[in-house]
């Protein structure tokens, strides 16, 4: 993509726009045709993105906020951020998404703790949406509004839904390692709430008002996204169906080359991946050793993520549903992802099998 990048970025260089120019209402434009949203607001990063969402929410001290704790530190940091409380959710093994069983623990936790539960934010790990037909039904008999923290799964869907189009908002990254990346940081929100959208608009710009902008109607933040990524990500979007496409190619060859000696990874059915990671559970192996064992023949590996969110120190003094959360205490102690990106080759991803086959036996 050399070429129409450079020109993209160079086009932006020399009209000088370089905050809020036209390519970033024309990126919003084009995500909203890509997943189908009615508003997708540009931003500063996937956290801002979840972060201009609860602020315009309102969610403030005494409010607990239900997300999994098995997911990035960001997930759960913007709810602190606010003053909140994240009460942590256990996940499923098979999925590593929200377990709708653990989802009701922690709301009775939330309100055996006095905390006022408002909402569930879903994660969709590793590019798999979330179980939404048990998680909406959950929110709406129980009035709590649903975030999809969409960082990792934007171009995917859920039966037939795009991603960006469930629960009352999707916050996603375009941080340069998810699956549509930028060249530095930036996010997106998306709503079909148009009341909801004015509100993240102003924030995005310290809160102003959107017609007057000397007249600042709440408290806001910089959250607006540099208008040379939204001429990357323009360019880059042209091709993300296709990229889409070649990362479930790859994974299913990762799943039928593997599934005899690991856990391989399982979407569920009707759900498209974007393959954010391609992450597998080792059966009682040493991860140190396992991991030490492709770097020697070359295969870098990483580990998402070695230690859930109620076991951080910043964390841990939170709420967690029910006793404990067991299964993101196992998940934590053997996932581990391998190689994943749209341009592995055939010859170089059999490399890599051949080492994760070699390190096994
Ligand atoms: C990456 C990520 C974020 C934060 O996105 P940034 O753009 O890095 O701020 C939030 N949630 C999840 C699940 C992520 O993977």
């Amino acid at each position: 993509m050399g070429e129409s990048l450079d020109f993209s970025i160079m086009k932006v260089v020399n009209h000088g726009a370089y905050i809020m120019g036209p390519e970033v209402f024309e990126l919003e434009n084009a995500l909203s045709e890509f997943c189908g949203a009615s508003h997708s607001i540009s931003c500063s990063s996937g956290t801002d993105a979840l972060a201009l969402i609860l602020m315009a929410k309102g969610v403030k001290p005494g409010d607990a906020v239900l997300c999994p704790a098995f997911t990035f530190a960001a997930t759960a940091e913007v709810v602190a951020w606010l003053g909140a409380s994240p009460v942590f959710i256990d996940v499923k093994a098979d999925t590593f998404n929200i377990d709708p069983v653990s989802l009701a623990q922690g709301l009775a936790t939330a309100k055996a703790a006095g905390l006022r539960p408002v909402g569930v934010i879903a994660v969709d790990l590793f590019g798999q949406a979330a179980d939404y037909n048990a998680i909406e039904p959950f929110c709406a008999e129980h009035s709590l509004w649903l975030l999809d923290d969409a960082a990792q799964s934007f171009g995917g869907t859920y039966k037939g839904r795009k991603i960006g189009t469930i629960g009352m908002a999707t916050a996603t990254s375009f941080f340069p390692a998810k699956p549509l990346g930028c060249y530095g940081d930036g996010g997106a929100i998306f709503t079909d709430d148009p009341d909801l959208a004015d509100i993240i608009r102003s924030l995005r710009v310290h809160g102003q008002n959107n017609n007057d902008k000397y007249d600042n109607q709440r408290i806001g933040m910089t959250g607006r996204m540099d208008t040379i990524q939204a001429a990357v990500l323009i360019e880059k979007l042209k091709v993300f169906e296709d990229e889409i496409a070649a990362r479930n190619t790859i994974a299913d060859r990762y799943n039928a080359a593997l599934a005899d000696v690991v856990d391989v990874p399982r979407i569920q059915e009707s759900i498209v991946s974007v393959w954010a990671q391609y992450t597998i559970c080792l059966r009682g192996r040493d991860r140190q050793a396992f991991a030490a064992s492709l770097k020697a023949q070359g295969v870098p590996t990483a580990i998402y993520y070695p230690r859930p969110l109620h076991k951080q120190t910043a964390y841990r003094h939170y709420p967690v549903a029910g006793n404990g959360l067991p299964v993101s205490d196992s998940l934590a102690e053997k996932v581990i992802s391998l190689p994943m990106h749209p341009y592995l080759d055939a010859a170089l991803q059999d490399r890599i099998i051949e080492s994760v086959r070699a390190s096994l036996a």
